[in-house]
């Protein structure tokens, strides 16, 4: 066993869970709209609503130096937000030093015009999110997206050193004829891919009931064809990884539904308007901005341990007829 660091500073939620990794989402915005994440016409804050740089950078500094040490910037679309360079290489200075880890979730579409800016900066891997490669099908998904900006943005991220895992939600009736193909061209490209069940986070003016498929089923159809072995290591996220046999790339399942990943959660997020959320499948929250807008960080201070007792046991989150959303909160705005 790893023997901890005791010089670290640790934050500790109200159940004992030792809380390391802050989500952050940078924007609400994005350029695409995926059917099960936003409606088709977000409304997105207001500019003085959101953090500004300085204020996520100075947030950001403050978690590490209370024990944070993964961050993975997140959205709505990082990569939409103007100088976002300028926060990755801000936080990136606390790598090593606190830090261990800086990753980012993005849709790529924007990835070919950052990825040598990310890569100095000190990242070294990156989550990407694609449900499909057939271009008529991902129009369908994100309304209206190309994917070839998508595959681009791959290209350019493993040319400039970046480790990529592919992010595809299990969708029945539109991707799952394709988790399959999508494992052994991930393989072939030298990426991860990881399944991610849909979860019911605000109004998407659809119903997820209808395309929700459970993980559990498909990592039998998986096996079948390429028999899995339960891997011990983690990545510090909610996945729990599988060896591939005959493949290089292993497999993640995100499986909030099917089996409820919460004892071990060592996740806090913050919004781009400031609020800490201790949990994506609940409302209570903390809000910092306020706190730092009118007081600065010694305002901000005593509310870090507010929120951690509010950390609660565990979602909540159902998929079922006459089931409505978990939260009014899109998942672009907690951030995923
Ligand atoms: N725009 C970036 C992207 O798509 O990668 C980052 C933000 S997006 C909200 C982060 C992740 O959340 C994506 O992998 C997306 O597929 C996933 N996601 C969004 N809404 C979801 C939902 N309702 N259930 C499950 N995953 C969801
Ligand atoms: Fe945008 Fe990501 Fe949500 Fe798709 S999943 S709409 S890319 S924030």
């Amino acid at each position: 066993m790893a023997t901890p660091d005791l010089s670290r500073p640790v934050m500790t939620d109200g159940l004992g869970r030792a809380i390391s990794y802050l989500r952050i989402s940078v924007t609400d915005r994005c350029d695409l709209r995926c059917r099960y994440c936003m409606s088709e016409r977000m409304q997105f804050l207001p500019k003085s609503q959101v953090l500004t740089l300085e204020e996520i950078a100075l947030l950001a500094d403050m978690f590490i130096a209370r024990g944070i040490t993964r961050i993975r910037l997140t959205g709505g679309e990082p990569l939409v937000r103007r100088d976002i360079g300028d926060l990755v290489n801000r936080i990136g200075r606390h790598l090593g030093n606190g830090l261990d880890e800086l990753t980012l979730t993005t849709n790529a579409t924007r990835l070919a015009d950052h990825a040598d800016t990310l890569f100095d900066a000190g990242m070294r891997r990156i989550n990407v999110s694609l449900d499909t490669r057939d271009p008529a099908r991902f129009a369908h998904v994100t309304r209206g997206g190309d994917v070839n900006a998508v595959l681009r943005g791959l290209d350019a991220g493993r040319a400039a050193g970046l480790a990529i895992k592919i992010n595809m939600v299990a969708l029945k009736g539109i991707n799952e004829d394709e988790i399959l193909p999508m494992l052994r061209w991930c393989d072939n490209q030298g990426f991860d891919l990881t399944l991610i069940e849909t979860m019911p986070l605000g109004d998407t003016g659809e119903d997820r009931t209808d395309h929700y498929l459970p993980l559990t089923a498909v990592a039998d159809m998986i096996a079948d064809a390429h028999p899995l072995t339960p891997l011990p290591q983690r990545t510090g996220g909610p996945a729990r990884y599988h060896a591939v046999d005959g493949m290089t790339a292993r497999l993640g399942l995100i499986t909030p539904l099917t089996n409820n990943f919460c004892t071990d959660c060592n996740r806090i997020r913050m919004t781009c308007e400031g609020k800490i959320f201790m949990c994506l499948g609940h409302e209570d929250h903390v809000d910092f901005k306020s706190a730092l807008r009118e007081g600065g960080l010694p305002a901000v201070e005593p509310l870090i341990d507010r929120a951690l007792r509010l950390k609660p046991a565990a979602h909540d989150f159902r998929i079922g007829a006459g089931e409505g959303a978990a939260t009014r909160r899109h998942m672009s705005v907690t951030g995923g």
